[in-house]
């Protein structure tokens, strides 16, 4: 009997091996729980309209974006402590990079509460 001619143990091992990397690449490409939250259609979908509804300027400061300080789509109460209003486009705003960066100093040292 001939039925398994060319297929050496070796090679039925090396393909199995193979297979299951391939497999194991696929299931890489799962999106992670909340991981990449901001590499979403979604997100781009309401980044961009959020945009649109408010003007491509910073709601702070009124500048354009450049390369150097871009627009950035923020939310309003962090995704962290609401996440119910992640998709909310009343809790987003648009900001230049430095007023979002000061904000979010802001926010840190902003424990006075207590
Ligand atoms: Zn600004």
């Amino acid at each position: 009997m001939t039925w398994n001619k060319g297929l050496s143990p070796e090679e039925r091992e090396r393909r199995s091996k193979a297979w299951k990397q391939y497999a194991e690449r696929l299931s890489d490409k799962k999106i992670p729980e909340g991981g990449d939250f901001y590499d979403t259609g979604r997100w781009s979908y309401l980044r961009n309209r959020t945009l649109i509804k408010y003007g491509q300027k910073c709601q702070k400061c009124g500048f354009g974006g450049d390369s150097f300080n871009p627009l950035q789509v923020d939310h309003i109460k962090p995704r962290s402590t609401h996440p119910e209003l992640q998709w909310e486009i009343s809790n987003l705003q648009v900001l230049c990079k430095s007023c979002n960066k000061e904000k979010s100093n802001k926010n840190e040292s902003d424990w006075r509460r207590w």
